[in-house]
């Protein structure tokens, strides 16, 4: 890095709490896949901050929406109505085929709403008796980062520290069946799943495990919650991934992509006998569901349906995917992944690969040691693509 990105690291380093550990490179500007550090140069995003970013940088229907709503009206409070909500709310059932949704600002807070709405159907609907509720998770999980999520998480560099753990949540192996089988008491009231585990490294469970799932939870009268934070809104090759199994959760999680990488924006959409229970007072967040929230998502949205990008996802992975798995390298142990949220897995540490990628202009990250993700904007083209293999092919001769 030059003098005046140390300038800025060395700001960050005084002033920030180190709660990442970022590649060392200063981004000043985006646009579509791409991003430009304080010298301008160029990279590809393949990180698309986490799958926030599905539209691509700055995409300029969504800015446009948003800096029209921003001159007319963008927090209310939800003392009031505003003329955006209802239509986002009904727009978000049609799109998920559920009854209600309700609406927060970052994952974590969706999924901290829906363990409570699963908690609360618990105790009205099944009968559960006070304080008695248990929900089910699976190792390896990612919901967030707040304490009660980071209780159940699987990762000591999580949890560790942060104890003691809120109690009622219950962990199970990702992928089998047979352990949620067990796991399912009379006071289990929800079933917390992600499709594929993205932070744990692109983890894909066994074909027709989550049908299965899905199957036990109904038989035993439990939600069967899925936390599509990551997987949704085309980021798989569909619009959710549960839908290559074709099953209707009871609970969908959204965030990321529902922001368009402008403003976060997270949802939970479920049925009447779920979200139906919420009273005035049970529930709530100053920001949620605020109109600038709203016009932000329905552009989101409308980028994501008209630029058909979960057909893209599908089609441009499968490309990517069979690009990565032609690359030879004897560090190379697999390339795995679903649309565009693909992982190349190696036998040895992927944090150099990620910086030597960097210095090629490609940015991507590395998770849980020995994985690079790479998620890109779902906008990406072929012939994008082709350059990007092409540098990757570059970096690994070098690694
Ligand atoms: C990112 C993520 C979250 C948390 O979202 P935040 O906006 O960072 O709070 C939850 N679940 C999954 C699957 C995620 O990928």
């Amino acid at each position: 890095m030059n003098a005046e990105a140390e300038k800025y690291r060395a700001l960050d380093l005084k002033y920030g709490a180190q709660n990442y550990a970022p590649l060392p490179v200063v981004l000043r500007r985006g646009k579509g896949v791409f991003v430009w550090d304080i010298d301008g140069r160029r990279y590809f995003d393949m990180l698309s901050a986490y799958s926030a970013m599905n539209q691509g940088h700055n995409h300029p229907k969504i800015a446009a929406a948003a800096k029209a709503q921003m001159g007319k009206l963008t927090l209310t409070s939800r003392a009031f109505y505003n003329d955006l909500l209802g239509p986002f709310l009904m727009r978000l059932c049609e799109l998920t085929g559920q009854d209600k949704a309700i609406l927060m600002n970052s994952g974590a807070e969706a999924v901290e709403t829906a363990i409570k709405a699963m908690r609360l159907w618990g105790y009205r609907k099944k009968s559960i008796p006070a304080g008695q509720a248990e929900i089910i998770v699976c190792e390896g999980n990612f919901h967030g980062r707040t304490t009660t999520i980071v209780g159940f998480s699987s990762d000591p560099d999580s949890y560790e520290d942060f104890a003691p753990a809120t109690p009622g949540f219950k962990k199970i192996p990702y992928g089998s069946q047979e352990a949620l089988e067990t796991a399912i008491t009379p006071n289990t009231c929800g079933f917390l799943v992600e499709p594929i585990q993205g932070e744990a490294g692109v983890v894909i469970p066994p074909t027709g495990y989550l049908k299965k799932a899905r199957e036990l939870c109904a038989k035993n009268n439990v939600l069967f919650c899925a936390d599509e934070i990551q997987t949704g809104l085309g980021r798989c090759g569909k619009m959710f991934c549960l839908d290559y199994e074709g099953i209707r959760p009871d609970l969908i999680i959204l965030g990321k992509a529902l922001s368009g990488g402008f403003y976060p924006i997270s949802a939970v959409c479920s049925r009447q006998d779920v979200l139906g229970l919420f009273r005035p007072g049970t529930h709530g967040s100053t920001f949620g569901a605020n109109p600038l929230a709203c016009a932000i998502g329905q552009a989101a949205l409308d980028v994501i349906i008209k630029e058909k990008l979960p057909a893209k996802a599908a089609q441009i992975g499968e490309y990517f995917k069979t690009g990565l798995a032609r690359l030879k390298h004897q560090k190379i142990k697999e390339v795995r992944g679903k649309g565009l949220l693909l992982a190349l897995e190696f036998s040895s540490k992927a944090r150099p690969f990620c910086e030597i990628l960097l210095k090629n202009g490609v940015l991507a990250k590395d998770t849980h040691h020995s994985t690079v993700r790479f998620a890109p904007p779902l906008i990406i083209t072929s012939r994008q693509i082709d350059q990007v293999l092409d540098l990757i092919e570059q970096a690994l001769a070098e690694f």
